[in-house]
């Protein structure tokens, strides 16, 4: 069944598949960032959810705190650029929902909106950067605009822009981390976190339509 909204246990769940999806999709996001880093971030953000799927396990005490113990498991468990940046996005937008008894399309809004200026202010990277903002600002937008609507059709919508992002920042040159070194030879290729990005929106996207 389609949900409108979720609760604690449900954000909970949500996060295991997106913590399964991410691992499942580590060669993927090796092969992206050996196109334009070092080939890491598979395996980087494949420790960090198997950390996520450690600290979720004993239950979650608030929706707030399903997020934001997930954001602090990557940070203690990742290392690299995005342990820092992707720990961040589900910390900072994890305290925005400080409070909510349920996670509806608004708390989507508010998360992600909190999540990308915490990611863009520790970073530095703006959108056009070729980094996973690329993939991450398209969705706060998206968000901000179906917040109305029940979480299932928002999630959608959302996972969309994500992807356009994603497909967007192969013609972008790399500015920022690892790829800025290549200059226009980024050209052509996604970038690796934006990969991830989307690899997250799609499984919270399936896990509210399922
Ligand atoms: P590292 O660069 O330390 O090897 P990863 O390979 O795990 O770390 O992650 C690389 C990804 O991190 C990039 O593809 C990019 O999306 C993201 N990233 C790097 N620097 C920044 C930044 N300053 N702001 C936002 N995202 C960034
Ligand atoms: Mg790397």
């Amino acid at each position: 069944m389609p949900k409108s909204s979720l609760n604690k246990d449900e954000v909970k769940a949500m996060l295991l598949l997106v913590a399964d999806r991410i691992i499942a999709a580590e060669p993927m996001l090796s092969e992206a960032d050996r196109n334009l880093g070092d080939g890491d971030h598979g395996l980087g953000m494949e420790r960090g959810m198997n950390a996520v799927k450690e600290k979720l396990a004993p239950g979650v005490e608030s929706v707030e705190k399903a997020f934001s113990a997930t954001g602090m498991a990557m940070m203690s468990s990742m290392g690299g650029a995005s342990g820092a940046i992707f720990g961040t996005l589900w910390r900072n937008g994890g305290k925005a929902l400080a409070g909510r008894e349920s996670f509806d399309a608004q708390g989507l809004a508010d998360l992600i909106k909190a999540g990308l200026e915490g990611v863009m202010a520790r970073g530095g990277a703006k959108p056009g950067d070729k980094t996973m903002i690329d993939a991450l600002h398209p969705a706060m937008l998206k968000a901000q605009e179906v917040a109305g609507q029940p979480l299932n059709e928002a999630l959608t919508a959302v996972a969309a822009a994500a992807e356009a992002g994603r497909e967007a920042s192969k013609a972008m040159i790399a500015t920022m981390g690892r790829a800025k070194t290549l200059g226009e030879q980024s050209i052509g290729h996604p970038d690796a976190g934006a990969c991830s990005v989307v690899v997250i929106f799609d499984a919270m996207r399936d896990y509210v339509c399922a």
